[in-house]
């Protein structure tokens, strides 16, 4: 059995620094890549060695697959983690690294490549009795002919890019009328996006959740899920809180996604750490949407709950070790919430607001977990993704776990760049997502802009601290009086936050 003694992170950021530090700790070297945009970023110092691969555009840097593979063989690294994002869903790479002598932390070129494709994936799983969304099983050809089959299914349909990711290249079609229009978007998004213009029709779930389960597969076909993730809170398709587990599923239906996500693996020969997303609708009824051939963005909450450090167990995969765990050996324990910090104006349709990171504090303590990739003053660079952070908390209970996120956001001081911090805190407090009942449709039913409240800014804390210091040195005989002065000031400013 081939054993990883150095391994290359083909990433950036978070998820570079975060699959690193398993690596140090199973002894493993790690080697980062950066593109000239990156030269002081996290990841480069926290390798062992470091190398630039290219000018920041990801097209001539992170995505340069020619390049990495050099790397690779200069500094006699055995495997690559490909992250996510990026390479990690990119079968010919996995095919290069591959035929390169290395070893690719994931799954094999062949099921990246039936997976990738949403089409291929239905196609793959068909014999599996795997409840789908009613739709067209192929790319659209002609459109008089997707016109009757969407009059068929019935409006509002979705047409989604079959190459899609990211929550791109989909475009909700709500009558015959803007059929023509709405079919136009998503092929251009589709073409500009992923390089194919297919696209497919499938039923508008109305009020979905969306709930993906987690899969991890060895190279000797034993496969096991680690239960369910929510990402129901989303904006542009795109999530931004997650949770596990799911405050809905009751532990038949748990069981039974579970199943049908080991069937979808199996159906393609998974192995290595994959998700099988699902929409559900009110009746609790599961429908599968895609897999995702790697590992996840929201992965920690699952690592949070289970105990099982996902990195750690697909470097054991990859070096072709039986997996160790088994199904009955899991159990979910506690709650965990994950909140995706990224620099975005919430207030303005979430556009990326990417800038310098004026101040930058991490907020702590029992049950707080940030993986992350900057720190204060670094720039938050505009070529790549906006994501600074995820802020992850963890309790006996999901009301521990919510509790422990607004106290941690409120810990979080982030200046220079609008971040969803502000918006997440609103989810946080909001009846419907407290109580369970919400679904994708969250941020357009509940969210304007006016119901943000901003942060106390880092100012409005200085201040504080400084005039009590103040009042401190100023009125010694009478502290009471200052301390109460100051407690004032702040419940006050909680009392209107809370009003709003
Ligand atoms: P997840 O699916 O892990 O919950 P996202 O959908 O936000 O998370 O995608 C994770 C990252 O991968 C993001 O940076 C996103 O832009 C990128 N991504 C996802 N799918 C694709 C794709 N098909 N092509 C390019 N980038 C993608
Ligand atoms: P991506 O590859 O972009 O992640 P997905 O198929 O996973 O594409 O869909 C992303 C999101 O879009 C889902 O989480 C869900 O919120 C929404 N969505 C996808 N398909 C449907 C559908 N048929 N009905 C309603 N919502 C859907
Ligand atoms: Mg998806």
């Amino acid at each position: 059995m081939p054993t990883i003694n150095k391994l290359l992170v083909a990433n950036r950021g978070e998820i570079a620094l975060r699959i690193m530090r398993t690596a140090r700790e199973m002894g493993i070297q790690t080697v980062a890549i950066y593109s000239e945009a990156d030269r002081n970023a996290l990841h480069v110092r926290y390798a062992d060695e470091a190398v630039c691969v290219g000018p920041a555009p990801s097209s001539e840097s992170y995505l340069r697959a020619d390049v990495i593979i050099d790397v690779c063989k200069r500094l006699n690294v055995d495997a690559i983690h490909p992250g996510y994002g990026f390479l990690s869903e990119n079968a010919n790479f996995a095919r290069m690294v591959r035929e390169a002598g290395l070893i690719f932390v994931g799954p094999s070129p062949e099921s990246i490549e039936v997976m990738g494709n949403k089409l291929a994936a239905k196609a793959a799983v068909a014999n599996y009795n795997i409840p789908m969304v009613p739709g067209t099983p192929s790319a659209i050809t002609g459109r008089a002919e997707a016109k009757i089959i969407s009059a068929k299914i019935g409006y509002p349909i979705l047409i989604k890019a079959s190459a899609g990711g990211g929550g791109k290249g989909m475009r909700v079609v709500e009558g015959e009328a803007d059929f023509d229009e709405q079919m136009d978007r998503a092929v251009s998004e589709a073409v500009s996006a992923f390089g194919d213009g297919s696209v497919f029709i499938e039923k508008y779930v109305t009020s979905p959740r969306h709930i993906e389960i987690q899969v991890l597969g060895d190279q000797h076909g034993n496969i096991i899920h680690l239960f369910e993730r929510e990402c129901s809170i989303q904006r542009r398709h795109q999530k931004v809180v997650e949770e596990a587990p799911s405050s809905i599923l009751t532990p038949e239906i748990r069981d039974a996604m579970g199943r049908a996500a080991v069937d979808v693996a199996r159906a393609c020969g998974y192995y290595g750490a994959g998700t099988v997303e699902f929409i559900v609708n009110d009746n609790l009824e599961f429908y599968f949407l895609e897999m995702n051939t790697r590992l996840q963005v929201e992965h920690p909450v699952t690592e949070q709950i289970t105990g099982v450090d996902l990195v750690k167990q697909m470097i054991y995969i990859a070096e072709g070790k039986p997996l160790t765990i088994k199904q009955e050996d899991l159990q979910i324990k506690g709650h965990a919430m994950e909140v995706r910090v990224y620099a975005e104006d919430p207030a303005n349709n979430f556009l990326p607001d990417v800038g310098t990171l004026d101040t930058y504090v991490r907020p702590q303590g029992n049950g707080v977990r940030v993986d992350d990739g900057f720190e204060q003053g670094m720039a938050i660079p505009i070529y790549y993704d906006p994501m600074i952070a995820k802020l992850i908390t963890y309790g006996d209970t999901r009301e521990e776990a919510i509790q422990k996120m607004i106290r941690a956001i409120d810990e979080y001081q982030i200046s220079g760049v609008q971040t969803t911090l502000p918006f997440c805190r609103f989810v946080m407090e909001h009846d419907a997502f407290r109580s369970g009942q919400f679904d994708t449709g969250f941020v357009s039913n509940y969210f304007t802009p006016d119901k943000l409240t901003p942060k106390p800014d880092i100012t409005e804390s200085t201040l504080a601290a400084v005039l009590a210091a103040y009042l401190l040195e100023n009125n010694k005989p009478k502290s009471n009086e200052a301390s109460a002065q100051v407690t004032t000031r702040r419940s006050k400013w909680k009392a209107s936050r809370m009003g709003s």
